[in-house]
């Protein structure tokens, strides 16, 4: 059975869809958050709805709207939604003289082939190198956009255009054939095949700029709260973890030793005497001080410990999979290596040392304050005790070893 399809019919219909997507994408582009580019698909979509217009009233229509206002139509929104690609994928060069050029020169060829040497042949001949020059550009234009993270959306515009102009190339091949084809609405397979294949792809095209669109909201609105958890959570002045960030780590941690059975020290420690260095050199000194002895010490720890400030020029390290003994040890060392942070202050090097409240895990420490509260003890005795030292080993050794011996007998 033969299908019979009325071309005339899937005009309007194709006129009809086309203004209500124009429509839903200007309201949208009106009422919500778009980025640079949606405008001009929008207003693209307002130009395709008319050129369709234009096809169906093809024979009614004077010659010049017909033939000449149709056809530079068709360029123009093509042209405008390659504008939109270029906006949308960042790039800013200006092409608004090439723009006018372009236009130009296919106005004046149109003129040409339909006034001076009416040759449809020419007319279709040029135009489809118009169509397929825009499209070809939309289809890589589209893939470069480096801001969308998942490019299916990308790729479904892309080929959609390569796939219209492969049609519209063998479209033209048969009307070049077959005289008797050459006309949108006679109902010939070729102009069928074009007629589905534009209003399909445009519906499609439409639906994936909306997609892009929202899909760089998410992502926008993803980085955007990535950005506010990381400023929650970190220290401003050094890029190290804070109290908040360092509590839900160390009970994270907490949780994982208690489970695994493992050692979990943690080292609490100030720098003596800072207000000294913020009175003699000033608080912007104090400030790169306290950078600097944050990246000596970063640098000085495994991946898998965590560093953190608890304020002013307090901080605190947790040590994963670490006894006390151990955590002595690296205490001990970066004690040293904080004793060669310098700075030249005018004619002066500004020096400072640490004092240090190690502790390690118990079972009856329930939360991560507790241990850091056993710690902070330890560096409080460190500090009446002379400063530049390191207090607790022998602390957690006896607390250790007194529960486990209640833990033997009970
Ligand atoms: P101690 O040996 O007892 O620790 O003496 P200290 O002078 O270091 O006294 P304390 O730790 O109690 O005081 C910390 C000082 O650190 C107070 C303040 O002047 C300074 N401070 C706190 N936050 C900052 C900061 O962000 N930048 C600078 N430059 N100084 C800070
Ligand atoms: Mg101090």
């Amino acid at each position: 059975m033969m299908l019979m399809i009325d071309l005339q019919t899937l005009f309007i219909m194709t006129i009809s869809v086309h203004f209500v997507i124009a429509i839903s994408m200007l309201i949208y582009w009106k009422t919500q958050k778009t980025y640079p580019g949606f405008g001009y698909w929008a207003m693209s979509n307002v130009v395709a709805a008319t050129l369709y217009v234009l096809t169906a009233a093809r024979p009614i229509l004077p010659v010049f709207v017909s033939i000449i206002v149709g056809n530079i139509a068709a360029i123009l929104a093509i042209m405008i939604r390659y504008e939109g690609v270029r906006a949308f994928t960042g790039q800013t060069v200006a092409t608004k003289k090439r723009n006018i050029v372009s236009l130009l020169s296919i106005f004046i060829i149109l003129v040409y082939f339909t006034y001076v040497d009416d040759n449809p042949l020419m007319r279709l001949f040029f135009l489809t190198i118009w169509l397929i020059y825009y499209g070809g550009c939309i289809a890589i234009g589209i893939l470069k956009g480096g801001t969308i993270s998942h490019k299916l959306t990308p790729w479904i515009i892309s080929i959609s255009h390569v796939f219209c102009g492969i049609v519209l190339v063998f479209r033209n091949i048969v009307w070049f054939l077959d005289p008797s084809a050459r006309n949108a609405l006679q109902p010939v397979f070729i102009n069928i095949m074009l007629a589905f294949t534009e209003h399909i792809m445009d519906v499609i095209v439409a639906m994936a700029f909306l997609m892009l669109n929202s899909q760089r909201l998410a992502q926008e609105l993803f980085e955007s709260q990535k950005e506010l958890e990381d400023l929650a959570t970190t220290d401003p002045l050094t890029g190290i973890s804070n109290r908040l960030k360092l509590n839900e780590l160390g009970n994270n941690e907490m949780i994982r030793s208690r489970r695994l059975n493992h050692p979990f020290s943690v080292i609490v420690f100030d720098i003596d005497h800072f207000k000294e260095v913020n009175d003699t050199c000033g608080h912007p000194i104090g400030d790169k001080l306290l950078v600097e002895l944050t990246q000596k010490i970063k640098a000085e720890i495994r991946d898998i410990d965590f560093f953190g400030r608890l304020g002013g020029d307090e901080f605190v390290l947790l040590f994963p999979e670490t006894s006390i003994q151990k955590c002595h040890a690296v205490a001990e060392r970066l004690r040293q290596v904080t004793n060669d942070v310098a700075l030249q202050f005018e004619d002066i090097k500004v020096h400072v040392s640490i004092s240090l409240g190690i502790a390690e895990m118990t079972l009856e420490d329930s939360t991560i304050e507790d241990l850091l509260k056993r710690a902070d003890e330890n560096l409080y005795k460190a500090k009446h005790s002379g400063r530049n030292i390191t207090f607790g080993k022998d602390d957690s050794l006896e607390l250790l070893s007194k529960i486990s011996k209640e833990k033997l007998e009970n």
